[in-house]
């Protein structure tokens, strides 16, 4: 499980969050990093690119077992924070990240 000196990022958005038994999967996003290369819309369909800001968008942050594979991909393919990635998708169940997990251990690797 992760610790950022008592603050746990693996529980953002839980408080108003779908089932986990329906949504095992979600991702949280470091919208402030983000530069807008656009790669992770090549890679999930969950991901947009908001022309207005620049940023990119997903369309769930709650993810079902048929999302997982994608929106892993577009995690690996950021290429933000010198490549450790703002897109980060993280095990309800266990608190671990999936991808990018530069840490390579299920840290959740968010810089907040
Ligand atoms: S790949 Fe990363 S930096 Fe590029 S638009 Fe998506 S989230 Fe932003």
């Amino acid at each position: 499980m992760a610790d950022s000196g008592g603050f746990d990022p693996a529980s953002v958005g839980e408080s108003d969050a779908p089932p986990v038994e329906d949504r095992p999967y979600k991702v949280l996003f470091e919208a402030n990093l983000c530069f807008g290369a656009g790669k992770c819309a090549s890679a999930s369909e969950n991901w947009t690119l908001d022309l207005r800001s620049g940023v990119a968008r997903p369309r769930t942050y709650f993810l079902t077992e048929a999302d997982l594979e994608s929106n892993l991909r577009a995690a690996e393919a950021c290429p933000a924070k010198k490549g450790d990635g703002v897109i980060h998708v993280v095990d309800r169940r266990t608190g671990e990240e999936l991808a990018p997990d530069p840490h390579g251990d299920g840290t959740v690797s968010v810089d907040w």
